[in-house]
C-alpha cells in the first residue's frame, strides 16, 4: 500500500498574498475582483475525480464573506484549517496580535462550517526562529498540526535546520505537531519540493522524483496549492517587486494538468489521515511521533 500523504490548500486570493501586501492594503481588499470561489471550485472538483479528500487551510477573512464557499469544502468531507484572519506574518506580529488573529480565524470558520479547525498555517510559513513563540498560543487554542515552519533558506521565511518529517513539539500549553512543507536533500541541500510556486517552476518529473525519493524512506510528504494558482485569467496586479511577480505567475496555465498528474501518482488525504496512518497511531488516531523539547522563548 501506498504512504497516504497530505493534500493541502491555502484558500486565498490573488492579492492576499505577501510579496504584494506593502502594496495592497488590507482596507482595499473589497475593491479586488474576488476569483477565489472559482479557484478552490477547480480545486475540489478536481479533489472529487481522484476521489480524494484534502485539508483547506482557510483564511478568517474569506470565511466571514464566502461562508457558503466554506460549507462546501466541508459537506464534500475535506478538513478545516486556518491560514489566519488578516494574512499577517506571524513575525510582524506581537503575541497578542497574534492571538487575536488566530481567535478571529477559527472563529470565522467554525461561524461559516459549524466546525472549529485543530490544523493552521501561517501565511507564507512565517513561523521562523524569531515566531516560535506562536507555537503555545495555537496549542493553547486547540490546534493539534501545524504546517508552518519551512526547513529551507528563503528571503521571506523558513528555519534552515529545522527537523523535515512530522515531530511532536512540547508546548507550555500542551504538544502539538509540526508538519513541515516537504525537502528533498539534493547536494546537501534542503530543497523545497512541495507545492506553491516550487511545484509550477519544476517540471512534474523532477517533483515526482523528489516526492517518490520521501515516499521511498516511509514518509509522507505534505503537499501544498493556492486557488489562484489554477486561475491563469486572474488580474494582473502591478505591484510588488519583479521577482514577486515573476513567483506569483510563474506557469499558472499548467498547474491544473500538473496537479492532475500528481494525484493519478500518488496516495493523497487530509492531515488527520495521515497522522492516524503512522506507526504507532493509538485509537484516537493521535501519532506518536517523536518528540522534541524545544526552547519555545524564542527571541
Ligand atoms: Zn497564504
Amino acid at each position: 500500500m501506498k504512504p497516504i500523504n497530505a493534500f493541502t490548500v491555502d484558500v486565498e486570493d490573488y492579492y492576499h498574498v505577501s510579496a504584494f501586501e506593502k502594496e495592497i492594503s488590507r482596507s482595499d481588499w473589497d475593491r479586488f475582483e474576488s476569483r477565489v470561489m472559482r479557484g478552490t471550485h477547480r480545486v475540489l472538483e478536481l479533489l472529487a475525480k481522484h476521489d480524494t479528500l484534502a485539508t483547506f487551510f482557510v483564511l478568517g477573512w474569506i470565511a466571514d464573506r464566502f461562508p457558503r464557499l466554506v460549507q462546501d469544502i466541508h459537506a464534500a468531507g475535506h478538513e478545516l484549517g486556518s491560514h489566519s484572519y488578516w494574512h499577517r506574518l506571524v513575525y510582524d506580529l506581537s503575541p497578542d496580535e497574534f492571538h487575536n488573529d488566530l481567535v478571529a480565524s477559527l472563529t470565522a470558520i467554525e461561524n461559516a462550517s459549524g466546525s472549529r479547525p485543530i490544523n493552521y498555517r501561517a501565511p507564507s510559513f512565517s513561523i521562523t526562529k524569531h515566531s516560535l513563540w506562536a507555537l503555545k498560543i495555537l496549542a493553547e487554542q486547540g490546534i493539534v498540526c501545524d504546517s508552518s515552519i519551512f526547513p529551507i533558506r528563503h528571503d521571506r521565511y523558513g528555519i534552515p535546520d529545522a527537523r523535515t518529517e512530522i515531530h511532536s513539539i512540547d508546548t507550555p500549553c500542551g504538544p502539538l505537531y509540526e508538519f513541515p512543507p516537504s525537502v528533498a536533500r539534493v547536494a546537501g541541500v534542503n530543497l523545497p519540493v512541495s507545492g506553491g510556486g516550487y511545484f509550477r517552476l519544476y517540471p512534474l518529473a523532477w517533483t515526482v522524483r523528489c516526492l517518490r525519493q520521501i515516499n521511498s524512506e516511509s514518509r509522507p510528504f505534505m503537499f501544498y496549492v493556492h486557488p489562484w494558482e489554477l486561475d491563469p485569467d486572474q488580474p494582473r496586479l502591478s505591484v510588488g517587486s519583479q521577482l514577486s511577480r515573476l513567483r506569483h505567475r510563474v506557469n499558472l496555465a499548467s498547474t491544473e494538468r500538473k496537479l492532475d498528474e500528481l494525484l493519478s501518482t500518488f496516495r493523497f488525504g487530509r492531515v488527520c489521515d495521515v497522522l492516524a496512518a503512522m506507526p504507532g497511531a493509538d485509537r484516537n488516531g493521535r501519532a506518536k511521533v517523536h518528540r522534541e523539547s524545544t526552547a519555545l522563548a524564542g527571541d
